[in-house]
């Protein structure tokens, strides 16, 4: 069959495929622990659930303006002036089906054919797809060995005549790495002066532990976001744990605004008022859900750590935001597919292989989970690949003994 080789050149998402194995493995009645997608075990919270319930029950559910619900967009207006410090008007804001269609969006929005985004490593998986989607060239920059926060130098030598955008998402995905305000302020500097978009994936930036904070581009630049370069992409995936209902958006200057509106309405028309609903109670309602949740976060994050002490050989930068923990398992294999296939064969532990992240040699592990799943999929990734760990163990009510050391 002849298929487009645009679209059969992108990757599937490892994130998902790994996702879908699990699941069926979990079917077949096999104690799987699912270490690999970053979704918070919380429920929705009450107020949206209210307001996605009187929604639905009013029966009013119809094709919404393609940037979003006014009341929506409003919702969005008082987070970006309570959280950055800047007073947007409704034309700077676009509501999306979730984040991931916000960045997609944006760059098919701000790309030509050829053109460069930088994109550090290590980065999220679906970045340099995105951008390949849009016949545009991801050029990766990758921090000095051993660390996950680029130098600014590095950056700039990256930048040519071609380049158009640069990524950035502190707190990181999939290192947990959150960038020190001063390498913030000199992106953005940088941004402004020459010209080149500054894409802000913000989606984890209230998910920050110890008192670190994750400071917002804007706070770097005293240009009025009509004319300054700095995008940002937020969300309720990971503020509120409500990855369903599928709700992100942007702010951006009106121009890129416009033009991201009418691919929204050529593509999918509108978002669905339900749950925009939803994500506009979360909004509005009681914030001290997304405090609860960071709480469990960082409890999370401590359990990682401690059971990463005893783990020879293993080397972890300690995660400082986000639920994702990228030990490195360089000590045991370099071929990041191969440890992460090996856990899931011999322990039916689930993580997702550096490689995808542009960080081979190392594996992601998302500690958004419960606190056992966590400690048991860690004790089981010991069992594998530790010979000081115990003989041992038991995966489900199975007694398993070590036998290739
Ligand atoms: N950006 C990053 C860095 C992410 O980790 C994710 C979700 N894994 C997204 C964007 C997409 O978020 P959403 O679920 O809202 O599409």
């Amino acid at each position: 069959m002849k298929l487009s080789k645009l679209a059969s050149d992108i990757a599937e998402s490892p994130t998902f495929a790994l996702n879908e194995e699990a699941r069926l493995l979990r079917e077949r009645g096999e104690a799987v622990i699912n270490l690999g997608i970053g979704e918070p075990k919380n429920k929705t919270p009450i107020a949206a659930i209210l307001a996605s319930g009187a929604k639905l029950t009013s029966g009013e559910v119809k094709y919404t303006p393609p940037d979003g619900l006014p009341s929506m967009k409003k919702a969005v207006i008082r987070y970006t002036e309570e959280n950055y410090d800047r007073l947007v008007a409704p034309e700077n804001v676009i509501i999306t089906n979730g984040a991931k269609q916000s960045l997609f969006n944006i760059f098919y929005s701000v790309l030509n054919p050829q053109d460069e985004v930088i994109v550090i490593a290590p980065y999220w998986v679906s970045y340099p797809e995105m951008i390949k989607m849009c016949l545009a060239v991801p050029v990766v920059v990758t921090p000095e060995d051993g660390t996950f926060t680029p130098r600014f130098e590095d950056i700039a030598r990256a930048v040519t005549s071609s380049t158009r955008a640069i990524i950035v998402n502190s707190p990181n995905n999939p290192s947990g790495a959150v960038y020190p305000p001063e390498l913030i302020e000199k992106i953005t500097e940088m941004c402004e002066r020459k010209g080149i978009f500054m894409i802000c994936d913000d989606i984890y930036h209230k998910l920050t532990f110890d008192g670190n904070v994750a400071p917002p581009a804007y706070s770097f630049t005293k240009r009025e976001v009509e004319s300054s370069r700095v995008i940002v992409v937020n969300g309720v995936a990971k503020l509120y744990g409500m990855t369903g209902f599928r709700i992100g958006w942007v702010v951006a200057p009106r121009a890129l605004v416009k033009v991201m509106t009418n691919v929204t309405a050529q593509t999918t028309s509108c978002v669905s008022p339900i749950a925009q609903a939803a994500a506009e109670g979360a909004l509005n309602g009681l914030q001290s859900v997304v405090e609860a949740l960071r709480l469990q976060i960082q409890n999370n994050r401590d359990v990682v750590l401690q059971e990463m002490k005893t783990f020879a050989g293993a080397r972890l930068i300690k995660p400082q935001g986000t639920f994702y923990a990228l030990p490195d398992l360089r000590a045991f294999n370099g071929n990041s597919v191969e440890l992460s296939k090996l856990l899931l064969k011999k322990a039916l532990v689930v993580t997702v292989p550096g490689r995808e992240f542009g960080m081979e040699g190392h594996i992601r592990i998302s500690f958004a989970g419960s606190v056992k799943d966590i400690t048991e999929g860690i004790a089981r990734i010991k069992w594998v690949l530790d010979p000081t760990s115990p003989n041992d163990i038991y995966i489900g009510d199975k007694k398993l003994t070590r036998d290739w050391m």
